[in-house]
């Protein structure tokens, strides 16, 4: 299990942690702006490199087209700032660590906004897939104005494989009402998580060697706020509450649940800590139990 960030973003801290105030005042006039990344998870499985999401596209900042629509494009430097180079690509990071953009063999794509699909031209051979919820989306007239753009998805090739979610056996996934086991081994469960976007999916990855991680994509921008009950400035805050709750009760079930947005700083340290051999862990904690008592 790696990431690797497709390039940085900031967006408002009123985006980040939600605001009593109307999503278009926050978005024409904050001046509070948040460093993110845009993280893309890459699972090494013996069947094949799998990741969760793909990030941006760097064409994002060079094509002034990219973003189809004049108003799309105002907003999105309202909402966003981006740093992003060519270097950022999906397929010149997959290449940093090692692995080929064409070992790829399936794609889950949490959502269809342009920060999480933005990489699918560079994997044409993998399947992708997307909740069957989140699919619909595109049936509506106008998808670009909840930033899914039709251009940058059905892309000539692109190998899309919308999925229903089949009754779980296992009581502890029972509350979300249906899985999807991507590798039919159990090693990667997709969870039906709407609120962020209505089709929004998480994965529970359980593999020897490391704690159960839970990829939660964008239905919290940092973990702590999941806890706190906190939903952010966008999406359907009763829908979302719903999915913070049966992400909490599924923590409480599976100690050590290590739970990790997309955009949240510090994924990438919790997973690499994480991933230490269990001595070296042992010692960074004693030697942090030592600096910080309580
Ligand atoms: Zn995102």
């Amino acid at each position: 299990m790696r990431v690797l960030s497709t390039g940085a973003g900031e967006q408002h801290g009123e985006h980040r942690r939600g605001t009593r105030l109307p999503q278009l005042w926050w978005v024409l006039t904050s001046r509070s702006w948040v460093r993110v990344p845009i993280n893309v998870f890459v699972i090494e499985h013996r069947d094949g490199l799998v990741l969760f999401d793909t990030g941006l596209d760097p064409a994002i900042v060079s094509d002034p087209r990219y973003v189809d629509s004049a108003v799309g494009r105002l907003l999105l430097r309202r909402i966003f700032r981006l740093h992003i180079d060519p270097a950022d690509a999906l397929a010149s990071k997959l290449e940093a660590l090692g692995h080929a953009p064409s070992e790829v063999t399936k794609v889950v794509v949490s959502h269809l906004h342009f920060d999480h699909i933005g990489g699918i031209a560079a994997v044409p051979q993998a399947e992708l897939l997307v909740s069957r919820r989140e699919w619909q989306q595109l049936e509506s007239r106008h998808p670009e104005r909840e930033w899914v753009l039709r251009e940058h998805i059905e892309i000539p090739g692109a190998r899309w494989r919308p999925i229903e979610f089949a009754a779980s056996p296992d009581p502890l996934l029972a509350p979300f009402g249906g899985i999807h086991d991507v590798m039919r081994d159990g090693s990667m469960v997709l969870l039906p998580t709407p609120g962020h976007t209505p089709g929004s999916i998480s994965m529970l990855v359980r593999t020897a060697g490391l704690p159960p991680l839970l990829l939660v994509a964008d239905l919290t921008y940092e973990v702590d706020l999941l806890m706190r009950d906190q939903v952010p400035g966008t999406g359907d805050a009763a829908q979302l509450r719903a999915s913070f709750a049966k992400v909490r009760a599924l923590r409480e079930q599976l100690p050590g649940l290590l739970i990790l947005p997309s955009h949240d700083p510090g994924a990438a340290q919790a997973l690499s800590a994480a991933m230490e051999p269990p001595a070296v862990r042992a010692a960074a904690h004693r030697s942090r139990a030592v600096s910080t008592p309580r």
